[in-house]
């Protein structure tokens, strides 16, 4: 881990070195303190940066919690490449989902249209093969008729 430059004690403003003799901690406020003043925090319970309760610290090394070495992250901008990249992926995925369930719906579509002209193929074969028996065909032509309509 190099050093990062920027990472002081917001108290008294001491830098962090490459060799750590001092160590600094990682309050639940986000501020950060040198172990000189974290005696300042009246037994670790308020932040003399910004007098804040501190629920929790923790010493600045990498057994530090994901998220809290996230924020000391030597290279954000390769962060933001990741989440970028993150965000394209879930949107094509995304995308193909609405495709697919467009493509469906489409099919039904098509397949009620289907259905329609077999009803209307069904109807105008049964008034061909009967033709004395008016109403009973008439009433599957109203049948099929309403059926077009509902759609
Ligand atoms: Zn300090
Ligand atoms: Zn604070």
């Amino acid at each position: 881990m190099s050093t990062r430059r920027w990472i002081h004690c917001g108290l008294c403003s001491a830098l962090i070195t490459a060799s750590k003799e001092t160590k600094f901690y990682h309050l639940s406020c986000l501020d950060i303190l040198c172990r000189p003043c974290m005696g300042k925090t009246n037994r670790g319970t308020t932040c003399p940066v910004c007098n804040n309760p501190i629920s929790h610290f923790s010493e600045l090394c990498n057994s530090m919690s994901r998220r809290e070495k996230m924020l000391y992250h030597a290279f954000p901008a390769g962060l933001f490449q990741m989440s970028c990249q993150a965000l394209l992926f879930q949107q094509k995925h995304r995308q193909r989902l609405v495709h697919t369930i467009l493509k469906a719906r489409d099919t039904m579509k098509r397949l009620d249209a289907l259905e329609t002209q077999i009803q209307q193929q069904i109807v105008q074969t049964q008034r061909r093969k009967t033709p004395g028996s008016e109403p009973n065909g008439e009433s599957i032509s109203l049948n099929a008729h309403r059926l077009v309509e509902g759609n």
